[in-house]
């Protein structure tokens, strides 16, 4: 057996206020009780916060347990893994083991739970981090240090490299929304400055960037500022390119243009690194994985690189055999339609909510049509379709807000009540207020604890570790998680939440499926979720309705359709073949021209799961 003596105090200082405590944490810790020494002390020069020496600390977690606001983690992890520590944010902070190996020519995948390390490891490997090696206190390692902790891997000839400066990086971040904040000015003239090898103009037709090149960088939806970023990053003349979920606001079709012209950029000579949460696109786009596990927040460790596939699935089954490690108690389980028989029947209740014949509504300059349908309450419908593709439009016919040209609604429901999670929330149009102000003002039961809202969404979406925070300080997945407890919290009929699992990790979009359900079932609603992740989206729904046409000038809404036909549909629409896989039953995108992809093609069966 392994002797488990590493010990790892991990304090969050985001929720420890020892103006509202009694110092629980250090009254309670026997070292310092006994005398002999101390294990916990608080830190004056650091506003009253305690410190834990990790060396005199015996882990007994006695303050984890008395600390009112769940604070301190505290670990005994191998000693072996000490040699392996690569970074660590301050003494009481997150620590970072091993780093995942770029291969050169290769696209190299990161996949795990948010808060285990991703970006610090991308951040090292971009050359924006000097990796520490975990030591925090006494001068800092040196890059001859550094390239011998690495020895006899690939890291080795990469740090080398890297510190002599013969590495050019280009990273692309995560949270775009905060590009306006920082750059100015027209798309066109932005990219020209950026671009050092003369494509932007090429790239950004060929992930249909160039209708909005005069545009000011402020007026950009998520979906375009994703891929100006996207296009930037590549028109750099690097041999390292790391992009930080290049997917998220980008719809399916996109999605796949955007893995097509990253894949090209792994050349002879140029390393690729991928963070990405929906598994199709990651998948698709990587050669090997590496998996991140540990505890949110508190520490990561990074697996040995696998195949994707492998990788994935093992991701899905939550143990990794070669670590003798289990992320999570159970596999994720993707349900096939015909075990549960959705394709039978819609699963939703007997409660109707809402009909329509078919429709046509005519805006100025956007037309909409809409076959027949109904919704009923405990139903979800997947929707998917483009941006401005008029989702949100149809949902306001269906709420009378708008008045259609031709054909009828029929609401079962008196007042029919709409709530809405749009897909891009701007941190500049978000209210001066706490997130417990916030969702108090959505419905003043979701504050309540031991409510039923509570507990369904506060708590499992883990905003009470958050409620005293400003909206506008929460990171782009604390702000998703915030904006779906808002719109579910709300009273409503139907419920339309525009890509709630952008910025979200794969348990936190599973959880969130989860919570929508439990919430329309309660309510008796129905739920229309725009999703982009073919996985999620096959999870998500119990009908799934494609919406199709030119953004911003016409949009047809199918009858939303069992979930096989809906998903046939869908591929057979973006011209793509998706087979399941044997282990898992996740749906696997075939590569163009393989030899599934042409015989599920020549039998018009696009989605073989
Ligand atoms: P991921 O990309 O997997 O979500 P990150 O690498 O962004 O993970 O962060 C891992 C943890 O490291 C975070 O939960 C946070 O607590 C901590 N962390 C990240 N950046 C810093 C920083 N600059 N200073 C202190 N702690 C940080
Ligand atoms: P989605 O929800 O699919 O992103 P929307 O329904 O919000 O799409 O928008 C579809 C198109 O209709 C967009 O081009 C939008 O600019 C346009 N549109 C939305 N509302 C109006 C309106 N009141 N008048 C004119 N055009 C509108
Ligand atoms: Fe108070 Fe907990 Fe912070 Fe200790 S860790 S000072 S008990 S909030
Ligand atoms: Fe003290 Fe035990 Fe907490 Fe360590 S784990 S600081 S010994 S109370």
């Amino acid at each position: 057996m392994t002797a488990l003596k590493l010990r790892l105090a991990v304090i969050d200082y985001d929720v420890c206020k020892p103006r509202k405590c009694s110092y629980e944490c250090i009254s309670v810790c026997p070292v310092n009780k006994s005398g002999r020494g101390v294990a916990i002390d608080a830190d004056m020069a650091a506003r009253g916060k305690p410190v834990i020496y990790e060396d005199a600390c015996i882990g007994c977690a006695l303050c984890v347990k008395a600390c009112p606001f769940d604070a301190i983690y505290i670990v005994n992890l191998p000693q072996e893994l000490e040699e392996e520590a690569v970074h660590r944010y301050g003494v009481n902070g997150f620590k970072l083991f091993r780093l995942p190996i770029p291969r050169e020519g290769q696209v190299v995948g990161l996949l795990g739970r948010n808060g285990t390390g991703k970006t610090t490891a991308i951040r090292i490997l971009s050359g924006e981090v000097k990796p520490n090696l975990g030591r925090v206190e006494g001068p800092e390692p040196g890059w001859d240090e550094i390239i011998r902790r690495f020895r006899g891997s690939e890291l080795q000839t990469y740090f080398k490299q890297l510190s002599e400066g013969k590495l050019r990086t280009a990273h692309k971040i995560q949270y775009v929304e905060l590009v306006p904040r920082r750059l100015k000015g027209r798309v066109r003239d932005l990219l020209a400055r950026a671009d050092e090898k003369g494509v932007y103009l090429d790239l950004a037709s060929e992930i249909g960037l160039d209708k909005v090149l005069d545009r000011d960088v402020r007026h950009l939806s998520g979906g375009e500022l994703q891929k100006m970023l996207i296009v930037a990053t590549l028109s750099k003349d690097a041999n390292v390119y790391i992009f930080d979920e290049p997917s998220s606001y980008l719809d399916i079709r996109e999605r796949m243009r955007v893995s097509k012209i990253i894949s090209r950029a792994a050349r002879p000579g140029t390393y690729v690194v991928v963070v990405e949460h929906d598994l199709s696109v990651l998948d698709y786009l990587s050669d090997n994985i590496h998996l991140l596990y540990g505890e949110p927040g508190a520490y990561g460790i990074v697996s040995k690189p696998y195949s994707s596939r492998e990788g994935i699935n093992i991701f899905l089954e939550g143990y990794l055999p070669a670590e003798n490690i289990r992320l999570r108690k159970e596999p994720i389980k993707f349900r096939k339609p015909a075990e549960v028989g959705l394709d039978a029947k819609p699963s939703g209740g007997p409660r109707r909510i809402v009909g329509w014949t078919s429709l046509k509504v005519e805006l100025q300059g956007f037309t909409l049509e809409a076959e027949e349908g109904e919704l009923s309450g405990g139903e979800i419908v997947g929707v998917a379709g483009p941006n401005g593709i008029g989702k949100t439009t149809f949902v306001k016919t269906l709420a009378g807000v708008l008045k259609p040209s031709e054909g009828a609604v029929y609401p079962y429901v008196e007042g029919l009540r709409v709530s809405y999670k749009p897909q891009y929330i701007s941190p500049e149009a978000l209210p001066d207020a706490t997130v417990f102000e916030v969702l108090k003002a959505a419905n003043p039961a979701a504050v309540v604890p031991g409510s039923w809202l509570y507990l369904e969404l506060v708590k499992k979406l883990r905003l009470d570790r958050m409620m005293d925070r400003k909206a506008r300080t929460l990171s782009g997945g604390e702000l998703q998680r915030l904006a779906i407890a808002v719109s579910l919290s709300r009273e409503a009929d139907i419920y339309l939440l525009d890509e709630p699992s952008a910025y979200l990790d794969v348990e936190e979009r599973v959880n969130v499926a989860r919570i929508i359900r439990r919430v329309i079932e309660t309510r008796e609603a129905a739920a229309l979720v725009v999703e982009h992740d073919l996985m999620i989206l096959d999870y998500v729904s119990d009908r799934i309705s494609l919406v199709s046409g030119e953004p911003g000038v016409y949009g047809r809404v199918n009858t939303p359709r069992p979930v096989k036909a809906g998903m046939n549909l869908l591929l057979q629409e973006l011209g793509v073949t998706v087979r399941k896989d044997d282990q898992t039953g996740r749906p696997r995108i075939n590569k163009e021209g393989s030899y599934l992809d042409r015989m599920q093609r020549a039998r018009k069966l696009f989605y073989a799961a």
